[in-house]
């Protein structure tokens, strides 16, 4: 087996004989003082709201008369969902999908300032459009964004370039504070904040690359001075895939050291999967004789001393085995670290039938750690299983039960097919779960409520006149100077750095000197002052 193998011990020829390839979407919040759509303040957030509004979420059928994997998806949840209001930073407009007042002109600004940063083409005018929306995270269901110039490109090491897709404004979304059976609480705050989002090609090719290109870009986006730092204001979604695997996208990661050891383990995961389907393959199961039965074992169980299904049988739930024809032995094939393919399934269950208490199955192939040797063979020859096959038992309410045996049968079927369309999140331990089905082409369109803005000549020099020098240039030149790498790199965008640049022109004091006196001491006086 290829997989698995350390980071540490990964070359970037490896990197290379599997394929890899990783993108990045990077969202960064703005420094308005309004919010991008209408005349709400942006605030710090706070855990204080005012009231409170249920909400559940619906499909509606795209423009092609069909249901979206993502829609489908959320509507099987059957979530409630909850908006916790702070009546200081909500109007109608975030939460009742009342007219949009005009574009924030000064988040428009800087976000065409960093698309001519990334030496984007402008487009000559702005089409506001909609993005459909299902989680909830946006009241109204879809978000409103606007693409501002495409094909541009950062340099990177050893004279490569890093080609940027797009750069787009978009209004933040809601945040999430939990997600626990079938509701999930949001607070509106984080809403309807402007965000920009850059987008590369997938032009990375090790783990490490992509660390180094999101901090690039976020270090050229603070390079304009108008734009929110701390925690969460800039956000970036990870897109990986490898040769024979599919893109597959690891959203919302706030630490960059957090992404090389997320791009290695998808990288490597996809290999895995692709192991699985081979396996399958030679086991001659094909998508047309693949066979799964689902059998209610409730009664059988009664008895049970396995914790998690006594305590299940205690609460009035049921329980359910899922056979799956000659998947013997595939449920314990390693995945991640620590991780097999039963994980693939567990978490399908706990997003979409909302099975969230873990575990949430038990299978054959770990018979030992859960239910009796006893009751596997009540259960086996109940479900008339062969020495090939699988069994997984679910529990849960009558509904959910019933949602999680299909979703079973529908990730077992998916393993013929190597790896699935889906969003992953990242979690600490530099694994990923999944989170959601990646999202059909179909869930942009054109917004009515807005008409399209033209960008005017006179506009685009403005901007021209005080575009900053880029930041790599400039800590270029700092160096040469003598600064201190570190120093060096907070000049380059330091508030300071004119007024530094214009001391060492006119002055013969050491440049080190006037940076350590403009970093540090003058900063300090500021505050004291
Ligand atoms: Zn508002």
């Amino acid at each position: 087996m290829t997989a698995f193998r350390r980071m540490e011990e990964t070359t970037p020829e490896q990197y290379a004989d599997i394929g890899m390839k990783s993108g990045l979407e990077i969202h960064q919040q703005l420094d308005t003082g309004k919010k991008l759509f209408c005349r709400c303040p942006v605030r710090p957030y706070t855990d204080e709201f005012h009231a409170e509004i249920l909400r559940h979420m619906r499909p509606t059928l795209s423009e092609l008369g069909e249901y979206d994997g993502t829609a489908l998806m959320e509507f099987k949840t059957k979530k409630e969902i909850i908006y916790q209001i702070h009546q200081d930073t909500v109007c109608t407009y975030e939460m009742d999908d009342t007219p949009p007042f005009e574009l924030n002109q000064e988040a428009l600004d800087i976000a065409l300032e960093m698309t001519m940063l990334l030496g984007c083409k402008l487009v000559s005018e702005l089409h506001i459009a909609r993005k459909q929306y299902l989680d909830g995270s946006i009241p109204t269901g879809f978000q409103r964004t606007t693409i501002l110039g495409v094909d541009g490109s950062i340099p990177f090491d050893g004279g490569r370039l890093i080609r940027i897709r797009q750069l787009g404004l978009e209004e933040d979304a809601c945040r999430e504070v939990s997600d626990e059976g079938h509701r999930r609480v949001y607070r509106t705050d984080r809403l309807g904040i402007p965000l920009m989002e850059t987008v590369t090609e997938p032009d990375m090719r090790t783990p490490q690359e992509v660390a180094a290109v999101a901090h690039r870009l976020r270090w050229l986006a603070r390079s304009t001075g108008r734009v929110r730092t701390g925690i969460g204001a800039a956000r970036q979604d990870v897109n990986v895939s490898v040769e024979g695997g599919r893109r597959v996208e690891i959203k919302g990661v706030s630490r960059i050291p957090l992404i090389p050891l997320l791009v290695h383990t998808e990288a490597y995961r996809q290999v895995a999967l692709l192991e699985i389907e081979k396996e399958l393959e030679r086991r001659k199961i094909t998508p047309s004789s693949f066979e799964s039965s689902t059998h209610d074992i409730t009664d059988t169980l009664r008895a049970t001393s396995y914790y998690p299904v006594a305590e299940a049988l205690k609460n009035g739930l049921e329980v359910r085995a899922v056979v799956l024809r000659g998947y013997r032995g595939i449920l314990s094939m390693r995945t991640q670290p620590e991780t097999t393919f039963a994980r693939e399934i567990s978490d399908r269950l706990r997003v979409i039938a909302c099975l969230d208490i873990l575990p949430n199955i038990a299978h054959s192939d770990m018979e030992g750690e859960t239910l009796s040797s006893t009751e596997w063979t009540k259960i086996k020859k109940l479900c008339r299983t062969g020495d090939n096959d699988a069994v997984v038992v679910v529990w849960g309410n009558e509904q959910d039960v019933e949602t999680g045996a299909k979703e079973i049968v529908i990730r077992a079927r998916e393993a013929l097919d190597g790896v699935p369309n889906e969003t992953r999140r990242a979690l600490p331990d530099g694994t990923n779960g999944f989170e959601r089905i990646l999202p059909g082409p179909d869930r942009m369109y054109p917004d009515t409520d807005l008409p399209p803005l033209a960008i005017t000549e006179e506009r685009i020099r403005k901007i021209q006149e005080i575009l900053p020098e880029l930041p790599w240039a400039r800590e270029e030149r700092y160096l040469e100077m003598g600064l201190r790498p570190d120093i060096a790199r907070r000049m380059s965008i330091a508030p300071e750095r004119d007024l530094f640049d214009r001391i060492v022109e006119r002055t013969e004091y050491d440049p080190s000197l006037i940076a350590f006196f403009l970093l540090g001491r003058f900063r300090a006086e500021c505050r004291w002052g």
